[in-house]
């Protein structure tokens, strides 16, 4: 019994399918293909897990972005003291805080030392 695969386009014999479409070794092809696919550069990780954080907090997340992009765009200076810092000790601010209606975009975030971050943050939080 012969089967044509629609992915190779080759007859082969219909045990090669089992009970799915296409042939074994396509099967085996598609799968690393997809596994390639699956695999999330560390930039999507990083979106991902900063968006997940924001959901969490009932922010709408408009345009996930990375740290990278913040500080690619505005340098390394904290916006607020003003202090140069190193790409490890930024930490990204919403300007206007998540937890304050704030939105999850680029234009809500500012490069900031982890001083003025977690002074601000106390802040809102004392209001
Ligand atoms: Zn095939
Ligand atoms: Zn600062």
């Amino acid at each position: 019994m012969l089967r044509t695969c629609p992915l190779c386009g080759i007859e082969k014999n219909i045990k090669l399918f089992g009970s799915r479409a296409v042939c074994r070794p396509c099967r085996k092809e598609k799968s690393q293909y997809f596994r390639f696919w699956k695999k999330k550069t560390p930039q999507e990780r990083e979106k991902n897990r900063m968006s997940r954080r924001a959901r969490k907090l009932n922010a709408p997340v408009i345009i996930p972005f990375t740290k990278r992009e913040i500080i690619n765009r505005d340098g390394l200076n904290c916006y607020i003291c003003k202090t140069l810092l190193t790409e490890r000790t930024a930490t990204i601010d919403h300007v206007i805080p998540l937890s304050r209606g704030g939105f999850h975009c680029p234009n809500n975030a500012k490069i900031a030392c982890l001083k003025c971050n977690q002074e601000k943050s106390n802040k809102y939080e004392n209001y």
